[in-house]
């Protein structure tokens, strides 16, 4: 059994970006806990979260735990304010102290799954930051001395992005996710707040906004939103590696990280589902 961390900005950026692959994960009988930074507290445009915004916080735990439950993980957030993710000594000590305690004492996760630094939302990239400045630190016993350090160091991986601009994402690991479809977006449908009311609302751009009224029409929409999203993430990885074979309209997709452990071939088919190229 081996132990993912899969660490997002926000409450949802975990299922949105790895849902499939997780929901792989937790059937082999992997443990899978999802971190998010924020609480997500800004992630919304009624009036009454904006004059409560721990009103939406506590709304969005609760579909964040729900959503990893789907697939038996687990959820935890480190709190901090949706908007507000600086990378400094409170935040950084509290990212090494929750991969610390991500699976056995001195052992922590196998694997750590998040973004690259690249993003356009700010609280992407410094979490992206974060994670990257507590990678070393969790070696080093005199940092966090209340937590055990790790006496080996995770794998870690970004999953994928299509920015370009600076430099574009290398799909090292490529995860066919059209077997999990339905699980994916059961996972990702308990974040109704975003999904069902904030995205729409913000993607809308203050143009009418269409959201089916029933439960099972509002699961097949957003399915097939999600379909459309994880086949143009096909799209992009397949012109970025021309010569890998693709049997699936869907995927996920994953880059090494310099930092940390680096696998090997066979430490990379134990890590990621047995379906991955
Ligand atoms: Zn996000």
């Amino acid at each position: 059994m081996k132990t993912i961390l899969c660490i997002g900005a926000h409450p949802d950026d975990n299922e949105l970006c790895v849902g499939g692959t997780a929901a792989q994960w937790a059937v082999a009988g992997n443990r899978v806990h999802f971190v998010s930074v924020t609480n997500g507290d800004r992630g919304h445009f009624a009036s009454e979260y904006i004059a409560n915004p721990q009103l939406l916080a506590e709304r969005r735990l609760g579909e964040a735990i729900a959503a990893a439950g789907v697939i038996g993980a687990t959820y935890q957030t480190l709190g901090i304010r949706d908007g507000e993710v600086y990378v400094d000594k409170a935040a950084t000590e509290a990212m090494v102290r929750c991969i610390r305690t991500c699976g056995e004492p001195g052992k922590g996760p196998d694997l750590v799954i998040f973004n690259r630094p690249q993003d356009y939302h700010r609280d992407h990239r410094y979490t992206s930051q974060l994670v990257t400045d507590a990678s070393y630190m969790l070696t080093v016993p005199t940092l966090c001395p209340e937590i055990p350090h790790l006496l080996r160091m995770p794998v870690f991986a970004y999953w994928h992005d299509s920015f370009k601009d600076m430099v574009p994402f290398r799909p090292d690991v490529i995860v066919p996710i059209d077997a999990v479809m339905d699980t994916k977006t059961r996972m990702v449908a308990e974040h109704e707040s975003q999904v069902f009311e904030w995205l729409p609302y913000n993607h809308a751009a203050g143009g009418e906004v269409s959201v089916p009224a029933g439960k099972e029409e509002r699961i097949a929409w957003l399915k097939a939103a999600l379909q459309a999203r994880d086949g143009a993430r096909r799209a992009d990885v397949a012109a970025a590696r021309p010569s890998a074979e693709i049997a699936s309209a869907c995927v996920e997709a994953f880059q090494l990280c310099e930092y940390g452990t680096r696998p090997s071939l066979a430490d990379l088919q134990n890590l990621f589902p047995s379906t991955a190229i």
